[in-house]
């Protein structure tokens, strides 16, 4: 049994069956990463103590015959994800040797199911990218092909999954940093209905946007994280108190009866031609499964990224103020307080995230707060309008997840070119609601393709039955680091 290739449904059944016990797991997979993150770096900090720790505890949990989901399992989390006593460095500079006095909400549930922390993954400086290549500490490689990104900003998360260093993994997802990253890696991520999981410890870029989700190897591993990540937390009051369902219920249900749409403007000539004709062909294995496709439109697509880069830079500008170099991270020098925090926030901060201070604070200053602002909040409420459209005739919205296959290293650079490639994505994070990406081909390189599902709001268990649908009937192939 390779442990590395195993589903957390088969991981469960293993260490509950005494076959392997939670310790042995975790160094089979502290042994994969010791012996391939040299190459694919996928980790900003692997928690080789704390991970063992955990483990031991776990099987204590596991001998006494009350384990649940998580106990035992490895997790690799984003570095934007708050841990208690361990660095949590965002990719950045300005918090390069933060180490949280307090854990995430997603961290303490996690935990207290007995989790295994297998370490910090890398990222984006701040989540702010698509590459995982703007942070000074780790640049993941995509383990397809070592010479190509990702994705981003959840790279580190996405790359460790699909290389089999940990079996399932937390991102974050602004614009498509969930989703995207797990196209760019041939495997699953889901962005949970914003305000279905506690943000309390994700440190904040765009919070109006974003949300924590599972990253694994099936739609069925994300349900299982689902299931442990959700819930309505006092500490973040945008998450909302519903009732939370067995998000596993969702398996093998099959797609007879639903009804997806596929609006037309997803299918343009900004999307590569062998992604498209991978999603149609999707497409149409969900139909002969018992789908009913509907064609349909989004008119407002084309004005979604100019929303997005807006309101997330706005919101970036605000949460990020709070950076000055006094208690953490890079310090910088100055006679007086002013020209230490400017000193430390030119030094600290890489020129992704000061582009995007700067476009926020144009954007919001006054005089400029009517044109650029408030417009991006009113597209924002007609793309909305425009899915409460779409979901009166389909249960699902189906999408390429990018536009391109995974690029190298050093291309796309263009911060214009960048944003321009986020159009697939970033609806779902404006409308707030759930959407996942799961492989559904490969180009004639061998570099996955990623389509996309997004339902009603609170509606994962839609989501993640018709993903599972499809991977019952594909499959993957996934990446030797050699
Ligand atoms: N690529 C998008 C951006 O750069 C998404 C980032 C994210 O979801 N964190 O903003």
């Amino acid at each position: 049994m390779d442990l590395t290739e195993t589903s957390l449904s088969a991981l469960r059944k293993a260490l509950d069956g005494r076959e392997i016990s939670a310790v042995e797991l975790t160094k089979t997979y502290l042994e994969r990463i010791e012996k391939a993150d040299g190459k694919l770096q996928a980790f900003i900090t692997v928690t080789e103590d704390r991970a063992l720790a955990d483990a031991e505890a776990a099987q204590k949990i596991i001998d006494k015959g009350k384990a649940k989901w998580l106990t035992g399992i490895p997790v690799a989390v984003k570095d934007n994800i708050c841990t208690e006593g361990i660095k949590t460095t965002c990719g950045s500079q300005m918090l390069a040797d933060y180490v949280p006095p307090y854990s995430a909400a997603v961290m303490e549930k996690m935990w207290e199911q007995g989790g295994v922390l297998l370490g910090k993954t890398a990222l984006d400086e701040f989540a702010m990218g698509s590459t995982t290549q703007t942070s000074p500490f780790a640049k993941t490689k995509n383990p397809y092909d070592l010479s190509r990104v990702p994705g981003g900003s959840s790279g580190g998360s996405a790359a460790a999954v699909s290389a089999g260093l940990a079996p399932v993994a937390l991102g974050s997802d602004t614009g498509g940093s969930v989703r995207q990253p797990a196209a760019f890696c041939g495997v699953t991520g889901l962005k949970p209905t914003y305000g279905r999981v506690s943000r309390w410890g994700l440190v904040a870029f765009a919070s109006s946007l974003e949300q924590i989700g599972p990253i694994g190897r099936s739609a069925a591993d994300c349900a299982v994280m689902m299931n442990v990540i959700s819930g309505r937390d006092s500490r973040d009051a945008t998450s909302r108190d519903v009732a939370i369902p067995d998000f596993c219920g969702a398996l093998g249900k099959g797609v007879r009866g639903l009804k997806i749409a596929l609006p037309v403007e997803f299918y343009g000539d900004a999307v590569d031609a062998s992604v498209k004709s991978a999603v149609l062909a999707a497409a149409k294995e969900l139909e002969k499964q018992g789908a009913e496709l509907v064609s349909c439109s989004m008119p407002s697509l084309k004005y979604a990224v100019a929303a997005y880069y807006l309101t997330a830079c706005a919101e970036a500008a605000s949460n990020l103020s709070r950076f000055d170099g006094v208690r953490f991270g890079l310090r910088g020098k100055g006679e007086s307080y002013g020209e230490m925090v400017l000193d430390s926030r030119s030094r600290g901060f890489g020129t992704e995230v000061k582009r995007r201070i700067l476009l926020g604070n144009y954007a919001l200053s006054s005089g400029y707060y009517d044109a650029y602002y408030r417009k991006a909040c009113a597209i924002r409420q007609r793309i909305s309008a425009e899915y409460d459209c779409l979901f009166r005739k389909a249960d699902l919205v189906l999408t390429p997840t990018a536009p391109t296959t995974a690029y190298r290293v050093g291309e796309n650079a263009e911060p214009t070119a960048a944003y321009a490639a986020d159009f697939l994505t970033v609806t779902a994070n404006l409308a707030g609601l759930p959407a996942i990406s799961t492989t559904c081909g490969y180009d004639k390189d061998g570099l996955p393709i990623g389509m996309s599902l997004t339902g009603r709001a609170f509606d994962e268990i839609t989501v993640i039955r018709a993903a599972d649908c499809f991977e019952r009937i594909f499959t993957p192939v996934y990446p030797e680091i050699k």
